[in-house]
């Protein structure tokens, strides 16, 4: 089994669902007492934040190249940047490991399009729905994604960094957000990316009026398929 290196606390409540999902995932296809083989190194995100208001994300990039290059060294396969936003410096990350750094917005866009998808709503933290990286990246895979208009943007940042990073869950913004899929709907959207870490504390993926595609479940799971790909091979001679 390859050894997963997890750069988390971006925030601490979706690299806790990243771990237990891998785990989960490792157990339920080798069985028995099998868990994965994981290095963690979470970082205080208040630091990252400030880089963020701060659009000092060269420094962010540097900041998070370092964790990775260090979770190398101690022995990662692959890294995985567990936040969507945070991808935004994904190429600085890549650039200071050998192994791969498996990306959120490749391995998303490979579920909906493996789904028929096309056009799919974004929620997201604004970077990720304003700054571009996400869209074009998703455009590159053939995808228009659809992002909410600047009332629903503002209501998805506040909800994510208000609420789910701190671990509070209302259900006035669920029914908040659930309108904007409504008017997304109504807009033509056929899917809807829960494109930031922390949104399947808030939505279930299967209980939306539009399939859901829940980025932490995808992006795990992309993980355990690298981490047992030689032990799937050898298990099919
Ligand atoms: N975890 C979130 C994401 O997936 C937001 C936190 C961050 O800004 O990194 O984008």
């Amino acid at each position: 089994m390859k050894t997963i290196g997890l750069i988390g606390g971006m925030s601490f409540e979706s690299t806790t669902i990243y771990y237990q999902m891998i785990n989960e995932a490792v157990r339920e296809r080798l069985g028995g007492l099998h868990s994965a083989e994981i290095l963690i190194h979470s970082v205080n995100f208040e630091s990252i934040v400030a880089l963020q208001k701060a659009g000092r994300w060269d420094a962010a990039g540097a900041r998070l190249a370092g964790v990775a290059a260090g979770l190398e060294t101690a022995g990662a396969d692959c890294i995985l940047i567990c936040t969507n936003t945070m991808h935004l410096v994904s190429e600085a990350v890549q650039a200071a490991v050998k192994g791969p750094v498996i990306h959120i917005v490749d391995e998303t866009a490979r579920a909906l399009k493996a789904a028929g998808r096309q056009r799919p709503l974004l929620l997201a933290t604004r970077y990720t729905m304003e700054h571009g990286f996400y869209t074009e990246r998703m455009k590159a895979h053939g995808l228009d994604v659809m992002v909410p208009d600047a009332d629903g943007r503002t209501l998805m940042h506040d909800v994510i960094f208000g609420e789910l990073c701190q671990g509070k869950v209302h259900d006035l913004s669920r029914d908040r957000v659930m309108k904007v899929i409504e008017t997304a709907r109504a807009q033509g959207a056929d899917s809807v990316i829960l494109g930031c870490t922390e949104i399947c504390l808030l939505l279930d993926p299967d209980a939306l009026p539009l399939p859901g595609f829940d980025s932490t479940a995808i992006h795990a799971a992309a993980a355990v398929d690298f981490a047992l790909a030689d032990i799937a091979q050898h298990r099919a001679a």
